[in-house]
Parts: C-alpha cells; sequence; structure tokens
C-alpha cells in the first residue's frame, strides 16, 4: 500500500496560546499539500484549542499515563487526551526515557492504554551516540523496539493504521546534526525487517517508519529520498508554520514519481 508521507510536529514543552496564529497556519497551510499528512503535537493545554479550529490537520500529544485514571498527581490518561481531540500520541521519547526513567515495560504499558483508548501511536526508538560508536546501534534499536512494542496479540487488526515507528537517533535530536542518509537507510531497513517478524508480511510492511533528528527545509528532500522513510518527527522546526511546511512541501516530491 502506499501511504501518503507523515509530517508531525513535536513541539515539547514550547507553546502557549500565543502559538495558536501559528497552528493556524500549518492547518491553512496543510490544506494545501493534501499528499502529505500533516500531525501537531503540541504540549497537552494546546491540544482541545488545536483539535477545535484544525480543519486538516491531525492532533496528538507527546505522552500518556498507562493507567485509566486513579492517584496520579499531574499524570493524564490516553483517554484524556483523546476526549480533549487527540488521534495519537508519541510514546517512549528519548527526552521521556532520559527525563522520566521510562524504560521499555512502561513503553510498551503506555502503548497498550493508547490503543485501547482507541489512539494512533508513535513509537519512538535510537541509540545514543555511545551506542552508535561502539557498533551496536542496530541491535539496541531493535531490542528497544521489540520490549517497547505491544505484540502481535495484544496489537489491533488495523496495525499499519494505528501504529508509526519513529527511528530518533538521541545524538541527532536538537544538535543540528542529523543522521547521514546511509545511516538512516541501514536503520530503516532493519526496522522494516523487524517489524515484518513481528507483526507479519503484509501489516509489518505497511507500518509508516518515520525518521527524527534534526529534520530541516534543506536536508528533508534527502532524508525523504532514503527507501523506507516515511515522514518525519519534527521538533525545532515544526514551531514556525514556514520551516515545518518547508518540510511538508520536501515530502511531497520524492512521493510524486
Ligand atoms: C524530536 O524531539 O523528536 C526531534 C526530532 O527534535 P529536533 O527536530 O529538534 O531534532
Amino acid at each position: 500500500m502506499t501511504r501518503r508521507p507523515y509530517i508531525v510536529g513535536n513541539w515539547k514543552m514550547y507553546g502557549t496560546r500565543a502559538m495558536l496564529s501559528e497552528a493556524r497556519a500549518i492547518d491553512r497551510a496543510a490544506q494545501r499539500h493534501m499528499k502529505v499528512e500533516v500531525a501537531l503535537a503540541p504540549p497537552y493545554t494546546l491540544i482541545h484549542p488545536i483539535h477545535r479550529e484544525a480543519e486538516q490537520i491531525a492532533v496528538g500529544a507527546q505522552d500518556c499515563h498507562h493507567q485509566d485514571g486513579g492517584a496520579h498527581t499531574g499524570d493524564i490518561s490516553a483517554a484524556m487526551i483523546a476526549d480533549a481531540g487527540a488521534k495519537f500520541v508519541i510514546l517512549g521519547h528519548s527526552e521521556r526515557r532520559q527525563d522520566h526513567g521510562e524504560g521499555d515495560a512502561l513503553v510498551r504499558a503506555k502503548a497498550e492504554a493508547a490503543l485501547a483508548a482507541g489512539l494512533r501511536i508513535i513509537m519512538c526508538c535510537g541509540e545514543s551516540a555511545g551506542t552508535r560508536e561502539s557498533g551496536k546501534a542496530v541491535e539496541f534499536v531493535k531490542q528497544q523496539l521489540t520490549a517497547s512494542l505491544p505484540s502481535a496479540e495484544a496489537m489491533p487488526a488495523d496495525i499499519a493504521e494505528r501504529l508509526t515507528v519513529a527511528y530518533e537517533p538521541i545524538w541527532a535530536i536538537g544538535t543540528g546534526t542529523a543522521a547521514t542518509t546511509d545511516d538512516i537507510g541501514e536503520m530503516h531497513a532493519c526496522i522494516r525487517a523487524l517489524l515484518v517478524d513481528l507483526f507479519g508480511e503484509e501489516q509489518g510492511r505497511d507500518v509508516r517508519i518515520i525518521y527524527g533528528g534534526s529534520v530541516k527545509p534543506d536536508n528533508a528532500a534527502a532524508i525523504f529520498a532514503v527507501p523506507e522513510v516515511g515522514g518525519a518527527l519534527v521538533g525545532g522546526a515544526s514551531l514556525t508554520a514556514d520551516s515545518f511546511m518547508g518540510i511538508a512541501l520536501a515530502a511531497s516530491e520524492p512521493f510524486e514519481n
């Protein structure tokens, strides 16, 4: 199946209501780039305001709790973000793994909760600089992904619709230095093989694998030309409509062939 490229903005802990005008501009521009699926994951406080106004883009969250509810001060459940208008949630981002000590088992539990709430999930994986230097990046990512993803039995029937994998080498996030196209190509091919192993040929082939880590308008076209790259998870460059939609524009080109 040919999927539209998926370009997702992760606003991290940036954005007050003053940023709503930027979200509006992204939504308007997305209406002119229908060959690309554009989505935004703002902070929780902006999910509902953006969802209420957006005509084209999907809105998602950057995390959720693994339980439905309870005495968990400061946390938010998958059902709550869905109620606010979220259609997807980013899980296992390296900043959550580092800042909040989230391990693979917890990330998997969150994924199961999000799927049960009807959300799509973007499952992040990626190695540190040290792991890459030691030559163990592929092995590490395969292990991390296998342990973080729900088992095939726990997955809904429409796996390829509900799951996206984001390969985000930690050393490339927010540094201005993206991974090389060779490294991206090698890792995405390995992730594809793993997804086929885990979920079977039909579903595993169709799951989108997107790249994240210093994607900008000027390197996006080269990254999107790499086989098995189905889009991008974009941090810093998603904060303005101009740079984010520059990336979306680059995504529409290789897929027009
Ligand atoms: C991210 O945090 O998911 C990310 C890819 O950030 P940046 O684009 O800023 O490297």
